[in-house]
């Protein structure tokens, strides 16, 4: 399975990172072992010293596609959840800095926390509310509504060049609030009212 993310999809993330809002869909992927689930604990690694949440709306693929027109997109995935994009911002910075590849500071082991899944034939798809908390404060609350590439719009953008397979996942990017990770943290995802994601810093 693939997971694919999506970077700087909603306006008010890309402006707190001082980043321009890209002209197309910033893509990159993570390997399977990125893969943190279950509601285990995140152990902080030791080559980053300032590693960021991300809190995302994620996407579970439910048949193989390629080169999806958008217009069909919606038949390609049944279930949404949540998830944190773990990144390594000091690594991330330096990597940009040089141009080079954002694999190091993104696709590390358990790099990709995912929470439980909905069936996103009970929800609103178009405007759905989601937030983080960081030990019981809310610090990102996003709305699909803002996304500046939606769901449809990605499906069939990244079936242009990667086949999609049932289980893959898309990390479609996060909302503002993002900040750094401190060992003892506990974080939760809702998705309107119901809580689908915890994770504690170890
Ligand atoms: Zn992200």
């Amino acid at each position: 399975m693939k997971i694919f993310c999506v970077g700087r999809n909603y306006v008010d993330h890309a402006k707190e990172l001082n980043n321009p809002v890209p002209k197309s869909p910033l893509i990159f992927m993570k390997p399977s072992t990125a893969l943190l689930t279950d509601g285990k604990p995140f152990y902080h690694p030791d080559f980053s010293k300032n590693i960021h949440y991300e809190l995302e709306l994620v996407l579970k693929i439910s048949k193989n596609g390629k080169a999806i027109q958008e217009k069909f997109a919606h038949n390609y995935y049944d279930q949404i959840g949540l998830g944190i994009d773990f990144t390594a911002r000091d690594l991330q910075d330096d990597l940009k800095a040089k141009g080079q590849p954002w694999e190091l500071a993104k696709s590390f082991d358990h790099s990709a926390c995912l929470g439980n899944m909905v069936f996103k034939s009970t929800l609103d798809m178009t405007a759905i509310k989601f937030n983080l908390t960081k030990n019981g404060t809310i610090v990102q609350d996003g709305n699909s509504k803002d996304l500046i590439y939606s769901f449809d719009y990605l499906i069939g953008f990244i079936s242009q060049y990667f086949t999609l397979q049932t289980g893959d996942l898309i990390f479609t990017g996060t909302p503002a609030g993002v900040g750094q990770i401190a060992i003892g943290d506990v974080y939760k995802g809702y998705l309107g009212e119901q809580q689908l994601l915890t994770c504690e810093i170890k």
